[in-house]
């Protein structure tokens, strides 16, 4: 008993990879917030961004605003874990900052789309835990991105049609939740982070010490 209490320990560090998906306007931005607020052992990673600042972000909080040639740039230098063209804008995860939070033996929780999930899953398959979060319904997702009031109509309506695209891809997460309720949404993905931790990283790690 005290081995297997020596190795749960030792995994516990390890961190997962969660990854939040969604249509823009579907909650999920406060919800990524409201997890790293509750849970210290959860840090957002900060992609990088050629799209223009909205009035209430900040940068390096919000996103790292940077200009179209910088992303190019760092694309280049293979700065990106995973980059995506979304909406005529590029964004992209910074491997250093990943790393950074995983050394702290922190859980990730990313952000993006579904190609840079597709990418994620491709690498660190055993790490990651995906959710896709869906609105409540159509109408309730133009209202959510009209009341933003951040974007303008045309905006607006090009986001939705992006939201459509986006929702084709809810399938290939393991965890579908529809955002009807936010503290009820945030509970589920705090059960699920809680119950993934215990299941694969510890018995990877427990399966590698019985074969020595
Ligand atoms: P927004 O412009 O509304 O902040 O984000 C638009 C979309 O880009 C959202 O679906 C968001 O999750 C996604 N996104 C944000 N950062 C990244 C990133 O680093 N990589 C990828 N692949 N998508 C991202």
């Amino acid at each position: 008993l005290e081995n297997f209490r020596g190795i749960y320990m030792k995994t516990k560090k390890k961190g997962l990879f969660i990854i939040l998906s969604s249509p823009s306007g579907a909650g999920k931005t406060t919800l990524a917030k409201k997890l790293t607020k509750n849970n210290k052992n959860i840090e957002l990673s900060i992609s990088y961004t050629t799209r223009k600042k909205r009035p209430l972000e900040k940068n390096n909080k919000d996103y790292n605003f940077v200009s179209e040639e910088e992303f190019i740039k760092l694309k280049k230098k293979k700065y990106f874990i995973e980059w995506a063209k979304v909406f005529n804008n590029y964004y992209g995860t910074s491997f250093v900052n990943v790393k950074k939070i995983n050394n702290k033996g922190k859980d990730v929780l990313f952000d993006i789309d579904w190609q840079g999930a597709k990418q994620i899953r491709k690498k660190f398959s055993e790490y990651v835990v995906d959710f896709f979060i869906m609105p409540p319904s159509i109408l309730e997702l133009r209202k959510r991105l009209l009341r933003r009031g951040q974007d303008k109509i045309n905006i607006v309506n090009k986001r939705m049609k992006m939201a459509f695209t986006e929702m084709n891809h809810y399938k290939e997460y393991k965890y579908i939740l529809i955002n009807d309720n936010f503290m009820k949404t945030v509970n589920k993905i705090h059960m699920i982070i809680k119950s993934e931790r215990n299941q694969k990283l510890n018995m990877i790690q427990i399966k590698k010490n019985f074969k020595n």
